[in-house]
């Protein structure tokens, strides 16, 4: 079970980690965007984390909900519809919940990854954060159909949301501002993959740190 208490945890830990992995995602934005993903990123998981203590007697569903909105309106580019969009989806699938199941966290993950792909209409292999979360969501379908409970599940998911990243590097972006460079994507790492891992290794970071 995740508790209401760890998903704030877990947003707070995440706008931590954006913070200090700034300049390293807006380093990757250089080099094949616009030099900003850490910046938009940071933007708006700074406003998450001051809006946090306001949403403590919140269920799961409606401190997503909340997440969502600040994120649409306060980052800029393409992330901050995309972020937005996973977190309204993800709190659709868990509405009224103060605590979650692993199907529950499973539900999630899945829902945020289908509203970000029909959101960017971004495919696998397109270079984007679909990359990244789509094999998570793979890896912990088959956990959670293994009966592996939360903490394996998302093991595994940080693992494939891992390898996903990796290969991102070879791929030639299909989306967003770095499709523009056509053969010239190739080689470097997707900038909103690697903030997508971040978001699920600090989900993860929660969950082993309180033992569940
Ligand atoms: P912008 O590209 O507007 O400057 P950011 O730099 O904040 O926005 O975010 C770029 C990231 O957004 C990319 O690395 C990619 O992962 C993601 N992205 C861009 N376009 C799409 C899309 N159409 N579908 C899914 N993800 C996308
Ligand atoms: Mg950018």
């Amino acid at each position: 079970m995740v508790s209401q208490a760890q998903i704030l945890q877990w947003l707070q830990a995440f706008a931590t980690e954006i913070e200090q992995n700034k300049a390293y995602l807006t380093e990757l934005d250089a080099a094949i965007g616009d030099a900003d993903h850490g910046i938009n990123m940071d933007r708006g998981f700074k406003k998450v984390s001051a809006q946090l203590p306001t949403l403590t007697d919140k269920d799961i569903s409606s401190i997503f909900k909340a997440v969502s909105m600040t994120l649409i309106s306060s980052i800029g580019g393409a992330s901050g519809p995309l972020y937005g969009t996973w977190f309204l989806r993800a709190s659709t699938a868990v509405v009224g919940k103060q605590e979650l199941t692993e199907q529950d966290v499973l539900a999630i993950l899945q829902a945020g990854l289908d509203g970000v792909a029909q959101r960017g209409k971004a495919q696998l292999g397109d270079k984007t954060m679909v990359d990244v979360l789509s094999p998570a969501v793979a890896a912990c379908g088959q956990a959670v159909e293994e009966s592996q409970g939360t903490l394996e599940a998302m093991q595994k998911a940080v693992a494939a949301a891992q390898r996903g990243l990796q290969e991102t590097i070879p791929m030639q972006a299909k989306k967003g501002r770095a499709s523009y460079l056509g053969e010239r994507s190739i080689g470097h790492q997707d900038p909103g993959g690697t903030s997508a891992y971040l978001m699920l290794k600090s989900l993860l970071g929660v969950l082993e740190s309180s033992g569940e």
